[in-house]
């Protein structure tokens, strides 16, 4: 899919930075989500003064122009340890030299979502719902990113025709009950140019939900301001999925954009994907479910990692996802307990997959086991038909 995109003079990279951390700006900067915007790191000069880098991610910084680009705002910056280079949140925006190499079976296109794609910004796997690329800029550029062929290209928004086609796809297809709008991230467009997408879908009879994924929450808290969400809130039934990944995440500064989000009637989930290293231990994800049910968001899924070029280092075992799901249960609530998924390779769409509590199935009872790993037995009931025969058309 190729992406007509327009750079504006806003987005442009700024001059090189000096005195970007906290401390150095002021706080009407700092809470700016377009001074963040614009002074995203790039460079191993503007990261230098956040970490000390290593010689890998020095060599992966200069290897990312012909991978996968680089873009951190200074506010996901501060959240990295400067000494570390195993912080999960350094880990996740610093590129590593071993983005070079490509592994078996890994994808440009892991999910073969190009494939899938009947006109330009739409993807259509399933038959209710589409997905829909408003635009290919994001705060931050992570390293999993399983769209990394198309985000962060030329950092900037579709446009105005090509996403008028892409409305019209689902003007024009009835079975559509479902938008997706994604990218890039949503929430990095301004209010003015969302609203447009979102009444637009809004405005079709036969879609009954919107959602919108974003990982804004995450990296640059402070776009979610009353403006947004007053405007956000006109469009209900309106969901958000964000995607944090690790407990650091979780911020004051996040925990308010959550609130405000929730605050305007707005169901919040969570996916996160499984990363090496960086959140593959059960006590990890439960400390990160746990905060997530307390600032309003429902963990969603918990995603194996997209065999997307270039990142096999950063891909767990599919065991260790089964194990930590299996660690979870008992432990948390349901309510914090996501669904493992596998997303098929070549656009065959999730798979869920987990620990088996079921032993063994009979024609008259099940043989079960629970989280402490104790056998009991469901005796089946005498009937068996479960047709339902009050039928009112629903
Ligand atoms: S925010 Fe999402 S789309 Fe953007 S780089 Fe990260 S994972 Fe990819």
């Amino acid at each position: 899919m190729s992406l007509p995109l327009h750079r504006s003079a806003s987005d442009r990279a700024a001059p090189a930075p000096k005195g970007l951390k906290r401390d150095q700006v002021t706080a009407a900067e700092w809470s700016d989500w377009h001074w963040q915007l614009r002074h995203r790191l790039t460079r191993a000069e503007d990261l230098e003064a956040f970490v000390t880098l290593t010689e890998e991610e020095r060599r992966g910084v200069a290897l990312a122009p012909d991978l996968f680009r680089v873009g951190i705002t200074p506010y996901y910056a501060s959240l990295m340890d400067p000494a570390r280079a195993d912080c999960p949140v350094r880990m996740q925006v610093i590129p590593l030299a071993r983005e070079e190499r490509i592994a078996r079976g890994e994808y440009v296109d892991p999910l073969g979502e190009d494939g899938l794609s009947p006109v330009p910004s739409i993807v259509h796997r399933y038959p209710d719902r589409v997905l829909l690329l408003a635009l290919d800029r994001c705060a931050v550029y992570c390293r999993h990113c399983n769209r990394r062929r198309l985000v962060g290209q030329d950092d900037g928004v579709i446009s105005v025709p090509q996403l008028e086609t892409a409305l019209d796809y689902i003007r024009g297809t009835p079975q559509i009950r479902d938008v997706l709008i994604s990218g890039g991230d949503p929430l990095t467009l301004s209010t003015d140019k969302l609203e447009w997408i979102v009444s637009s879908v809004r405005a079709v009879e036969h879609v009954d939900i919107v959602r919108i994924g974003t990982r804004v929450p995450v990296a640059l808290p402070m776009r979610v301001d009353d403006e947004l969400c007053a405007m956000l809130r006109k469009y209900h039934p309106l969901y958000i999925n964000t995607h944090f990944n690790h407990p650091k995440e979780v911020t004051p500064e996040a925990i308010e954009a959550c609130t405000r989000l929730a605050d305007a009637g707005i169901p919040l989930g969570n996916q996160t994907v499984l990363l090496r290293g960086i959140n593959s231990e059960a006590a990890i994800i439960e400390r990160l479910n746990r905060l997530l049910l307390k600032m309003r968001v429902k963990p969603y899924y918990l995603f194996q990692g997209d065999p997307v070029q270039g990142t096999d280092h950063l891909r767990t075992p599919v065991g260790a996802g089964i194990e930590i799901m299996e660690r979870l249960r008992g432990r948390i609530t349901g309510m914090g307990i996501p669904q493992l998924v596998i997303d098929a390779p070549g656009g065959g769409g999730k798979i869920p997959i987990g620990p088996n509590y079921l032993m063994a199935w009979g024609n008259e009872q099940l043989t079960l086991r629970n989280y402490e790993n104790k056998v009991v037995t469901y005796v089946e009931p005498a009937e068996r038909d479960c047709r339902c025969t009050y039928d009112q058309g629903c």
